[in-house]
């Protein structure tokens, strides 16, 4: 996958990505951080100014961040104008200091609890809550950009499955339909996809299967009757009963089929609290696919890796937005 490309391109600068650098930010000069902030792509490398079109300088004033982006002309086109250097950025409309933001933001990468974020960061949890959804919603960003590459291929197995989450009748006297969520895993690797579907409908199964599914795949599913126009559009279809076909025949357990996904999902949305993750069903999913492409990364390759994707959904403005 192409995440793999960009952990290499981070391997480099490596090292410096962990807690104590950022800690290391937080006590040291805001220049550096600038300078770091400038480095990671997170904030601009310069700005235009708005009333004249020349560059803008980056100029030491008593603020948050130390700098901000200032143009000063006198005589005939006399003005004064200041720019944060936050605008358009992952720090854009935030209180905290840039590397208090970049302390929270890994602390989301390494899954560290509300509670302990709130302690060590002296924030409100309404702060944390915050935080964490927005680093979810660049998961979904990261989902949506590398979903592009279809799974399967002629030889190859992917299952593929719907199940319902969320499925409580009663939450606080109000009824609870839950979701269902259709997705597919090939075997003998980790590629897979997953989506929330509005229903499960042969129109809506099959074109995302066709979305995700390379042509020719062999592909397994129950028997529900929305997969029968598989074959039709060029997969070799199977259908089976999953709970019977994919246990571990040693250990017994649905280990790498689509059923262990599911469960596997479920368990991680149960830990985070299922009242939670109703409400923002996408961004929980998208958050387990991004922890799940990156299983066994290290900090060191992933808090960048994150960061990429952080930029790339808030790439800083460079001038004014036109309106
Ligand atoms: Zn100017």
């Amino acid at each position: 996958m192409s995440c793999r490309v960009k952990h290499r391109a981070f391997e480099s600068q490596a090292g410096m990505y962990d807690l104590e650098f950022l800690y290391g930010l937080k006590k040291g000069s805001k220049k550096e951080v600038i300078a770091w902030c400038m480095s990671m792509d997170m904030i601009a490398k310069e700005y235009v100014c708005p009333t004249c079109g020349e560059k803008m300088v980056l100029t030491e004033i008593n603020c948050s961040d130390g700098y901000a982006w200032v143009c000063r002309k006198f005589g005939v086109n006399e003005h004064h104008i200041k720019r944060t250097v936050r605008k358009g950025s992952w720090f854009s409309e935030s209180k905290l200091t840039m590397p208090e933001v970049l302390i929270l933001t890994y602390l989301w990468v390494k899954k560290t609890p509300n509670e302990w974020i709130t302690d060590e960061m002296n924030v409100s949890e309404p702060t944390v809550v915050d935080w964490k959804s927005f680093c979810r919603e660049v998961c979904v960003d990261m989902l949506v950009k590398d979903s592009k590459e279809k799974i399967g291929g002629v030889g190859m197995i992917v299952e593929i499955d719907e199940s319902k989450f969320g499925k409580r009748k009663f939450n606080r006297g109000k009824r609870v339909d839950g979701k269902w969520m259709f997705g597919g895993v090939e075997r003998g690797s980790k590629r897979s996809f997953f989506c929330v579907v509005e229903d499960r409908t042969a129109e809506t199964l099959i074109e995302i299967t066709k979305t995700n599914v390379e042509p020719g795949t062999t592909v397994l599913s129950d028997c529900w009757p929305s997969y029968n126009g598989l074959t039709a559009e060029g997969y070799v279809h199977h259908t089976v009963n999953h709970s019977k076909n994919f246990k571990d025949p040693v250990t017994g357990a649905h280990t790498n089929g689509i059923e262990g996904t599911w469960n596997a999902i479920k368990t991680d949305f149960r830990k985070q609290g299922t009242r939670k993750v109703e409400g923002q069903f996408d961004t929980y999913l998208a958050e387990y696919m991004w922890r799940r492409t990156h299983k066994g990364a290290s900090m060191k390759s992933l808090f960048p890796s994150f960061i990429r994707g952080v930029t790339e959904l808030y790439p800083p403005h460079t001038q004014d937005t036109v309106e």
